[in-house]
C-alpha cells in the first residue's frame, strides 16, 4: 500500500487543477484512489486546491474503521465504484456547464471532436430527483462500468480511471464538451 507522502503529489496536482479551473468551490469535490482492500480519499471538508497530507484519509472499501468518519461525505459512492468496477481512481467535482446541462437533459451527447471520441454519451444519474450527498452509489458504480464519466442531476460529475490524472482528464473533457454545447445552445 502506497504511503501517504507518495500519494500526496498526485492528489495535489489534480486538486489544484480542479480548483484553478473552477470545477470545485473552496470545500467542494473529492478524490480517491484504490489501495488493495482500502481506499485513500480526501477528508470531509478539505480544500482540494490546497491539500496537505492530513487531508488524505485511508479507510476500508468494505468495512469501517476509526478513520471512516473523517472521510468525504461521498465515501459511499467511492466505495461502491471500487466494489463494482476494476478502476483505481475517482474524481468527483462540480463543473458548472456540466451541472447546468444535467438540470436540462437526462444524457449529455458531446458535439466536439474530442468529446465524441472519448465520452460519446454521458448519462445523467437521478434526473429530476433532488440530489443528496453520497446518493445513488449503486447506480453510479454500475454505470461507470460502461461509461468513463457520469453526472448526478443538479450536483456534479464522477469520473473513473486507473490514475487520478486519467480521471481528471476525462472530467476536463466533459466540462469542455458541456461548455461548447451550452454556448452552441444545442
Ligand atoms: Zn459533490
Amino acid at each position: 500500500m502506497a504511503a501517504l507522502q507518495d500519494l500526496l503529489p498526485g492528489f495535489q496536482t489534480v486538486g489544484g487543477d480542479l480548483y484553478s479551473h473552477g470545477m470545485v468551490s473552496m470545500h467542494g469535490g473529492n478524490l480517491s484512489v484504490r489501495q488493495d482492500t482500502n481506499l485513500c480519499i480526501t477528508r470531509s471538508g478539505s480544500r482540494l486546491g490546497y491539500l496537505d497530507q492530513s487531508d488524505l484519509i485511508q479507510t476500508g472499501i468494505n468495512k469501517d474503521d476509526p478513520n471512516t468518519k473523517l472521510a468525504s461525505s461521498e465515501l459511499a459512492v467511492h466505495r461502491a465504484i471500487y466494489r463494482k468496477t476494476p478502476f483505481a481512481a475517482v474524481v468527483h467535482c462540480h463543473p458548472i456547464h456540466a451541472v447546468v446541462l444535467s438540470f436540462l437533459r437526462d444524457k449529455i451527447v458531446p458535439s466536439d471532436e474530442a468529446g465524441k471520441l472519448f465520452i460519446p454519451v454521458v448519462p445523467v444519474i437521478g434526473f429530476g430527483i433532488e440530489p443528496v450527498p453520497g446518493g445513488f452509489p449503486q447506480e453510479i458504480a454500475e454505470v461507470l462500468n460502461s461509461y468513463p464519466v457520469v453526472i448526478v442531476h443538479g450536483h456534479g460529475s464522477f469520473a473513473r480511471g486507473m490514475t487520478l490524472a486519467e480521471a481528471y482528464a476525462i472530467t476536463e473533457l466533459l466540462e469542455i464538451s458541456c461548455r461548447i454545447l451550452y454556448l452552441l445552445k444545442k
